[in-house]
C-alpha cells in the first residue's frame, strides 16, 4: 500500500496502484521519451517538459533544439516569449527507465543570446580557458525536507523538536526524518549517471546532505543541477518537498549551504599544499565578488545564513583555517597532514548556481581575473 502524502492529507495525492497499470503498458520499441530540463528565471527553479523522439540518439547533437514559453517562467514578455532549449548534458531517466533520457539544457533568448539565468555559457568559457589546470569540484548539497504544509518534515506540528545535537549522521526514528527520500534519491542519482559521492543526515532534523563530485570543469554544474531535479522529483513522489532555502528555520537551527571543494592538478600532487595556500591568498582578495556569486540574490540569501554562528563564517569577513568549520575556507585536516589535496569553500549557499560558483573560483585562483 502506498503510504506517501495521501495518508497525511496531501491534497495532490493520486493512487500509485492505478498508475501501475499504465507503467506496465507495452510501448513502441523505437520511441524514447526525453525529459528536457532547464533553469527558470528565478535562477533556482527547475522546469521540465517531455518530448518523444522516434529514433535513439547516439550523441548530444542528435537531440533537437526545442523551445518553451518564457513568459510563464519569469523569463520573457508574452509578446516575445519563445525561449530556446539547447541540450548540453544527457542522463538516464530513473523514473521512466530503459532508453528514456533526461536532457539538461541551457536557455537562449529569441535573439540567440543566453538568458539572464543561463550561467552555464560563461562558466563553460572559463573552464575551457583553465582546462590545462584540470579543475575539480565536489559540492556538498544541503537541503531541508518540508511537509506539504511548508513545515519541516517530521517536526511536531505545534512545537519544535529537541535542540540540535543528536541529529547529524543520526540513526533511529526520533533522530532522522525522511530517510526514504534520501535513499530513493541516491539510487535515482546513480541510475541516472550523476556522480553522487555520498550522503548524510544534517545537524537540523529533517535536513540532509548529499555530495556530487569530484567533477572536472563544467560537469560539476550539470551533475549538480540534474541531482537537484532528481531530488525534487523523488520528493514529489512521496508527497513532500525539498527546499534549498539557506535558512529555512530562524533561531538556533543550522542553515543549509553548498560547500564547494576545489582542486587543480598542482594542488593534488605532492607539495600541493603551497598551491592551495596561494589560492587561498587570492581568494582573500576577492571576498565580496565571491559572496555576490554564491547565491541567486547577490548575497542577500546568504546574509541569513552566514552569521558566524552554526558552523559558518560571518558574511563580511574572509577567514581560512585548517579543520576550521567556522572559516570561509577550510583546509581539511587530512589535506594539511599529507601536504596536498583540495580546499573547501564553505560560503556558497544551498541555493547557489554551481556554474556561477565554479566560474568565479577558477577566475580568481587559476586565471587571476
Ligand atoms: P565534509 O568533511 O566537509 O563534510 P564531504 O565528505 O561531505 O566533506 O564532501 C567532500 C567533497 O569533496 C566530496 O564531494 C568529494 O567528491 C570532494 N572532493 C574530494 N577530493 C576532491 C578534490 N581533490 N578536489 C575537489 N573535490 C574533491
Ligand atoms: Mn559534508
Ligand atoms: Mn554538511
Ligand atoms: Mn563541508
Amino acid at each position: 500500500m502506498y503510504s506517501g502524502g495521501g495518508s497525511r492529507g496531501y491534497t495532490g495525492y493520486t493512487d500509485k496502484n492505478v498508475l501501475n497499470h499504465y507503467l506496465t503498458l507495452d510501448l513502441p520499441d523505437d520511441h524514447i521519451m526525453c525529459e528536457y530540463i532547464w533553469i527558470d528565471g528565478t535562477g533556482e527553479g527547475i522546469r521540465s517538459k517531455c518530448k518523444t523522439l522516434d529514433f535513439e540518439p547516439t550523441s548530444l547533437d542528435d537531440y533537437p533544439i526545442w523551445n518553451y514559453d518564457g513568459s510563464s517562467t519569469y523569463q520573457a514578455e508574452g509578446s516575445n516569449s519563445d525561449m530556446y532549449l539547447h541540450p548540453c548534458a544527457i542522463f538516464s531517466d530513473p523514473f521512466r527507465r530503459g532508453k528514456n533520457k533526461l536532457v539538461l539544457c541551457d536557455v537562449y533568448k529569441y535573439n540567440k543570446e543566453p538568458a539572464d539565468s543561463n550561467k552555464r555559457k560563461s562558466c563553460a568559457k572559463v573552464m575551457e580557458a583553465a582546462k590545462d589546470s584540470h579543475p575539480w569540484f565536489g559540492i556538498e548539497q544541503e537541503y531541508t525536507l518540508l511537509d506539504f504544509d511548508g513545515y519541516p518534515f517530521g517536526w511536531p506540528k505545534n512545537g519544535f523538536p529537541g535542540p540540535q545535537g543528536p541529529y547529524y549522521c543520526g540513526v533511529g526514528a526520533t533522530r532522522v526524518y525522511g530517510r526514504d527520500i534520501v535513499e530513493a534519491h541516491y539510487r535515482a542519482s546513480l541510475h541516472a549517471g550523476v556522480k553522487i559521492a555520498g550522503c548524510n543526515a544534517e545537524v537540523m532534523p529533517g535536513q540532509w546532505e548529499y555530495q556530487v563530485g569530484p567533477c572536472e570543469g563544467i560537469s560539476i554544474g550539470d551533475h549538480l543541477w540534474v541531482s537537484r531535479y532528481l531530488l525534487h522529483r523523488v520528493a514529489e513522489d512521496f508527497g513532500i518537498t525539498a527546499t534549498l532555502d539557506p535558512k529555512p528555520v530562524q533561531g538556533d537551527w543550522n542553515g543549509a549551504g553548498a560547500h564547494c571543494n576545489f582542486s587543480t592538478s598542482a594542488m593534488r600532487e605532492k607539495g600541493g599544499l603551497k598551491h592551495i595556500e596561494t589560492a587561498i591568498e587570492k581568494l582573500s582578495k576577492h571576498h565580496s565578488k565571491h559572496i555576490h556569486a554564491y547565491d541567486p540574490h547577490e548575497g542577500k540569501d546568504n546574509e541569513r545564513r552566514l552569521t558566524g554562528l552554526h558552523e559558518t563564517s560571518d558574511i563580511h569577513d574572509f577567514s581560512a583555517g585548517i579543520a576550521n568549520r567556522g572559516a570561509s575556507i577550510r583546509i581539511p585536516r587530512q589535506v594539511a597532514e599529507i601536504g596536498y589535496g583540495y580546499l573547501e569553500d564553505r560560503r556558497p549557499s544551498s541555493n547557489c548556481d554551481p556554474y556561477s560558483v565554479a566560474e568565479v573560483i577558477v577566475q580568481t585562483t587559476v586565471l587571476d581575473e
